[in-house]
């Protein structure tokens, strides 16, 4: 079963979509619930749903993990920006969730006996959006956050009924207004993308203002004295101004890494946020060990950036790396995993008992075992002006946000393996034409074949064999292209404003410094992979040999596209994270 959050994440991603086309926030649909969450009945009106009346016998249960206190008229019981934040079920007395705002108090509900407080936020670990106070003496049930989490992992009925009750009240709050993110764009400039990106792979709301079709929206950067290399501009919690920030600077506003303590020691701490590390994430968590995920950028790798997957098991008819990461990363939130992002480990110190990451920001984690998960990055071509363009017509991925980008024009895929297929059929549904370009003669020895002959088959799609792009051209945007066709040596220019590059991988290892063996490509090497002279080198100072994906340091382990020899697919990269945490659990309890 997913977690609020999960649900929470997955509805944003629909709002933020939407609001591309319309500009408006969309209401919320129950078609976007999770499935398997147990339907209401028909008749079990919208109200209800947002606030339900809990039985006698649901408080009597959630009694039992919290606390009952007595509350004064006036009190505030949330404060906005507060972290954690408490859960309460009203015993007697009211209490009102208010927006405030230059001194002004929105009202958005009261609530009375038998209701509870609480929206997404509290799942997250993240900030409160909203103020909560008693509005009339009365009496309250408090639950903290992990209380909160083991009373939804342990009773089912209660899980359903506060995570509805969650995702109707967050998207309420969006559609109303009460995000605490602005962020002003213009699809012309990279990093409004980049942005956008990190806040939706995140769940945070935001509300887009795009320069480009809001004309009131440059008076409103000339209040800021904002100039067009200081775009994107972000409006963190309704008073920092950033301009152009990074991610890291982003995620510090928001406090989205506040709520984790880096000093005490982890069982188990993953590097990176794909597939990979947000399974092992989900299995460790899951099974009681406390598990602390590194994330350099931003939630989902790869994957997170893959438009559909359709081979993934479970999903005929495919689903968004979006999606699926989304929920992955929701999951391990609710078993209580907790997750840095922007953050990356930037050394490892291999000594033992315990390992020693390093963070990019000079601090640093200990724990017992590590499963690394780093996955791998895309290469970049041999173009000196590439980086310019990139996210301004060039892209690395191929999902509806860079789709929505390019409706009816021209665009160009660089690669013959599976993601620039996916990318070429995806792109086809909304471009006006699509240009695949391969350095080979043909697509069958490194595409699936179902792809295959998607591509071959549809209108819009033309497949440039033995064809190098050589050059990128445009000002703030890219403009035209140009490539070699091989079999003649001419050079064609066309007016392509986005280009895609899906040109292989390599490994996220140079962080590693030495540490753990890699193989001649880069790749980690893990179990009978390794030789004795790996073992040597690493001083292996037990009996036995290394597990299967065990690295010649014991406890360190490596999982997903990182690893030497690792089938690059989200299925095997889930599958490593899940088998990996079995033998943490071995290594632990040497
Ligand atoms: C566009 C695209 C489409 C794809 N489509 C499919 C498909 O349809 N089916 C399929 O099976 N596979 C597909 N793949 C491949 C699949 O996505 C990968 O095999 C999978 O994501 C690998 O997962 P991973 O967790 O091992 O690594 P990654 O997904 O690469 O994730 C690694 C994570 O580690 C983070 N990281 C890196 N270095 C550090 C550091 N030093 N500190 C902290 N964090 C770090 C990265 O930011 C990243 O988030 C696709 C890939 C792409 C790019």
């Amino acid at each position: 079963m997913l977690g609020p959050a999960a649900i929470v994440y997955w509805t944003l991603v629909s709002v933020h979509r939407s609001r591309r086309h319309e500009c408006t926030l969309v209401r919320y649909s129950m078609d976007m619930v999770d499935p398997s969450l147990t339907p209401l009945p028909a008749t079990v009106s919208r109200p209800e749903r947002l606030f339900p009346t809990l039985t006698p016998a649901q408080i009597t249960r959630i009694a039992a993990h919290g606390r009952r206190r007595a509350v004064a008229s006036g009190e505030v019981l949330v404060e906005v920006g507060q972290r954690p934040v408490p859960f309460f079920v009203v015993l007697s007395g009211k209490v009102q969730a208010l927006r405030p705002s230059s001194g002004i108090e929105a009202l958005i509900v009261t609530q009375g006996a038998a209701q509870f407080t609480g929206e997404g936020t509290m799942l997250t670990g993240r900030r409160a959006l909203t103020r909560i106070r008693a509005i009339e003496p009365g009496e309250v049930i408090e639950l903290d956050r992990e209380q909160l989490l083991g009373l939804i992992q342990t009773d089912a009925e209660l899980s359903d009924i506060f995570m509805r009750a969650f995702v109707l009240r967050r998207v309420e709050l969006i559609a109303a207004g009460y995000g605490d993110v602005v962020l002003i764009g213009s699809t012309h400039c990279a990093g409004t993308l980049r942005v956008e990106e990190f806040l939706t792979r995140n769940g945070h709301p935001f509300h887009y203002i795009d320069l480009d079709r809001d004309a009131d929206a440059q008076d409103l950067l000339d209040r800021f004295q904002v100039t067009a290399a200081d775009v994107p501009v972000l409006i963190c919690r309704g008073d920092a101004v950033l301009r152009n920030p990074s991610n890291r600077q982003i995620a510090e506003c928001l406090g989205f890494n506040d709520s984790i303590d880096r000093t005490h020691v982890r069982d188990l701490v993953i590097v990176g946020a794909g597939p990979a590390g947000l399974a092992a994430a989900v299995y460790g968590a899951s099974e009681g060990l406390d598990v602390l995920v590194l994330e350099s950028n931003l939630p989902g790798g790869q994957a997170g950036s893959s438009s559909r997957i359709e081979n993934y098991l479970g999903f005929p008819t495919g689903i968004s790396g979006l999606d699926l990461t989304g929920r992955a990363y929701a999951q391990a939130q609710k078993f209580g995993a907790q997750l840095m992002v922007a953050k990356g480990a930037s050394k490892l110190t291999c000594s033992r008992p315990l390992y020693s990451v390093h963070l990019d920001d000079g601090g640093r984690i200990d724990a017992r075992a590590l499963i690394i998960a780093s996955g791998a990055q895309y290469r970049k071509p041999a173009i000196s002006n590439v980086s310019q363009f990139e996210g301004a017509g060039v892209y690395y991925a191929a999902s509806r946000m860079e789709s929505q980008l390019c409706v009816g024009e021209e665009v160009a895929i660089v690669g013959g393996g599976n993601s620039a297929g996916q990318a070429a059929v995806f792109l086809a549904e909304t471009a006006k034409h699509v240009h695949l370009l391969v350095r080979k003669d043909g697509l069958a020895e490194t595409m699936s074949r179902y792809l295959v002959r998607r591509i071959e088959e549809h209108p819009a799609i033309t497949l440039r064999t033995r064809t190098e792009l050589v050059a990128l051209d445009g000002d703030r945007h890219l403009d035209r292209v140009q490539w070699r066709e091989g079999r003649t040596d001419v050079v064609e220019s066309h007016d392509i404003r986005h280009v895609f590059m899906m040109t292989g991988a390599v490994p996220n290892t140079g962080w590693l410094d030495g540490c753990v063996a890699l193989d001649e490509r880069g790749f980690i090497k893990t179990g009978p992979d390794l030789s004795t002279e790996d073992l040597t080198s690493a001083a292996w100072p037990l009996p036995r040999t290394p597990y299967l994906l065990e690295t010649n340091r014991p406890g360190v382990f490596a999982v997903g596209d990182v690893r030497g020899g690792n089938i690059k697919r989200v299925a095997s990269a889930v599958g490593e994270g899940s088998i990996a945490v079995a033998f943490v659990h071995q290594v632990l309890h040497q």
